[in-house]
Parts: structure tokens; sequence; C-alpha cells
């Protein structure tokens, strides 16, 4: 019988894979690093006693404190219920289900497909090359038809930049054909490497931004897209109406104040503290092959024997990420940041592991 409601469904949805979450993949850890969340709770409460009102649109406070806080203008900010309903927002503004397609460029974000998937826009890979960059090349020869580049910089799970001479020849390249979407959900962790001031120059343009990570709020569900304001007034052709409760826009703009974003700065320095503590301890197991560098809030890295990595780690209450069977990521892991006694947890449970897969 519920056959015959799957058959009834869009043919697409009937074929999708979900979003494999860090929360529905599940675990009864007590160290989480498998999110790229931050570890600790932040002190916002409420303030606001309207519940009995619908919420603005795109909460005037919270536009204003986010533009200031790129060095932009309000009519160049949207906010939206995560980055990732800024994903989907632009997919909506831009594709022809059927017709156009986006491009990205794996290992990279899982959304992306996702999203596209969902509403039967056609997605087109170009791997990234060995060392993570862009294949410019391929790139070019895949554009006719795509509307929608999405890069992510710096990439998740593999940690590093985008070159930003890479970064020009794809804007270059997409004027007046595609729009180029740049995911800086880690930006916070290497502020100097933002292409939110590249905006101006770049009309086509687009980046995404978020409170979950550097700003600890990934429960808030609160991201923005910036944009020229002609990108940013289609996108408000297709938002809710509603799209950030009260309660969210209220957290919103305290994360927002000149507190709020000191609070999130002191985060960004103790976790990339605790990166370069964790990289030189990682690298220095046995069981380890490879640490990649990274400018986030995570370290991806490569084992000698990863799903016995996992699953030891698991059965001791610490989750991570598998990404082994990413395209690439054969025998890698990704570790969020935690705090120093957690990367400490993380550490002294790797030490019991050996160097080799063992033979059965
Ligand atoms: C976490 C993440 C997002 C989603 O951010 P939300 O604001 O929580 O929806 C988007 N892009 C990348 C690369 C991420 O890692």
């Amino acid at each position: 019988m519920s056959d015959t409601i799957t058959r009834l469904a869009r043919a697409n949805v009937q074929a999708l894979t979900p979003y494999q979450s860090a929360r529905r993949l599940g675990g009864n850890g007590d160290v989480w690093l498998n999110a790229n969340e931050y570890p600790l709770p932040v002190p916002f409460e409420l303030s606001q006693q309207t519940l009995n009102r619908y919420p603005e649109c795109q909460p005037k406070r919270v536009i204003e404190r986010y533009a200031a806080y790129a060095g932009l203008a309000p009519e160049q900010v949207l906010v939206s219920r995560g980055a990732d309903e800024g994903i989907e927002l632009l997919m909506r503004a831009f594709c022809e289900p059927g017709q156009d397609a986006i491009l990205y460029c794996p290992p990279t974000y899982g959304m992306y497909s996702v999203s596209a998937e969902t509403m039967g826009i056609a997605c087109r890979t170009v791997p990234a090359l060995d060392n993570w960059q862009l294949n410019m090349p391929a790139i070019a020869a895949a554009l006719p038809g795509v509307k929608l580049v999405y890069m992510c910089s710096p990439n998740n799970p593999t940690g590093n930049l985008i070159d930003t001479d890479d970064i020009r020849q794809l804007l270059e390249m997409t004027r007046g054909k595609a729009l180029v979407v740049a995911d800086e959900a880690y930006i916070e962790f290497c502020p100097q490497a933002t292409l939110a001031n590249w905006i101006a120059e770049y009309p086509h343009l687009v980046v995404l931004r978020t409170l979950s990570k550097a700003f600890a709020l990934a429960g808030l569900r609160c991201g923005f897209t910036l944009a020229n304001p002609k990108v940013i007034e289609l996108l408000l052709k297709v938002i809710a109406p509603y799209p950030l409760s009260t309660p969210v826009a209220d957290i919103a703009a305290q994360a927002l104040s000149a507190d709020g974003i000191a609070l999130m700065r002191s985060h960004v320095v103790e976790l990339n503290a605790n990166r370069s503590w964790l990289a030189t301890a990682l690298a220095a197991l046995p069981c380890v092959r490879q640490v990649f560098p990274s400018e986030t809030n995570y370290i991806l890295a490569r084992f000698n024997d990863a799903p016995r990595v996992f699953k030891t780690l698991w059965d001791q209450g610490i989750i991570l990420r598998d990404q082994n069977k990413n395209p690439g990521l054969a025998g890698c892991l990704r570790i969020s940041i935690g705090t120093r006694n957690e990367c400490e947890r993380l550490i002294a449970a790797l030490q019991t592991l050996p160097g080799t897969v063992e033979q059965a």
C-alpha cells in the first residue's frame, strides 16, 4: 500500500537520497566532532515578548548589523533559515528545472546536489584537482547551460581555500552567463580570505554565510546571502513570507552586536589554537597517514585503517564524520575542533591504534 503512495511522488523525489546530516546518522557519543559545531553553548536569552505577532520577513536590526559586520550595504544582504536555505533560494530564483544546471567541484558540501535533485535541476560535477583546487579548463568546458557555480572556500570537508586567481578567472568566464556562489560558511576562521569585498566589482558574485559555525549557533538556523541588490531582490521574490521566527531574529541580533562579534572572535582564537595543537598531535600518530592543512574548525586526515579508527572511536563515544565514500577521500575522516579536553581525549583514544592494517 505504501508503494502506491511512493509512486505518486515526483520521480526525482522517489530517486532522491536525502542529505546524511550528522544528526541523522546518530551515534551515542559524548564527544561530538562530526558536525563542525562549536563545542559549548553560548549565553543568549530571548528579549522579545511578541510571539502573538508575525515576524518581519527581513528583520531590520539583523540585516543592518550583518551588513555592518560584512562591510556591505543592507540592500546587499538577505537573511534566511541557515545558509542551506540560501543555497536553495538561488536555485529557485535562477534555475529552470529540466533545463538549467548547477556546477560544483567534489569533494565538497553535500547540500548543493541534494537541493538541485529535489527540484529537478541537473548537477554538473567537475572533480577538484589532486591539491583540491579548481580544474579551470574542465570547468570552462562544462559551463554551457550552467546557471549557478557553487564554490566552497574554505572547502568542506577538505579545509583548503580556493586559489583567488582561479576565482577571478571563474568570475571572468561566467560574466553575464551564470552566478558564482562562494560558500563562506567557515570564513570567520580565515577572515582575510573573504570575497565579500569583490561583490562591488562582480554583480554575479554571491557569498553565503552562516551563524552556525564560528558564531556557535547551529541550532538557531540563521544564514546570510550577500550579493548585488538585483540578486537580493530576486531572492526576496521566492523566499517564504516569514523565513525567520521572532526568537531567531532576536538571538541573531544579539549575536551580531559588538559583544556578540567579540565573543565569536574569541571562539575563533580558541579553536584555531586547538586546531594547530590537534594537527601536530595527529601527525605524530602511527595510525595517521596524512593530515591536511585547514583554514577552518575541522581537520581532514587520512588513516591507514579508517573504518577501524571510526568504529573504535564511535564505541568510545567519540563521533567523527566518515568521508571514506566521498570521491577522492578514501581512508579520510573529518574531525571537528572541539574543546582542548575533547582534542586530548581524541588523541588518547587514537594512540591505542596500530600503524598498519592488521591482516585478518
Ligand atoms: C554548515 C554548512 C552550511 C550550512 O549552514 P547552515 O547555516 O547551518 O544551513 C553551508 N555550507 C557549508 C559548506 C557548511 O559547512
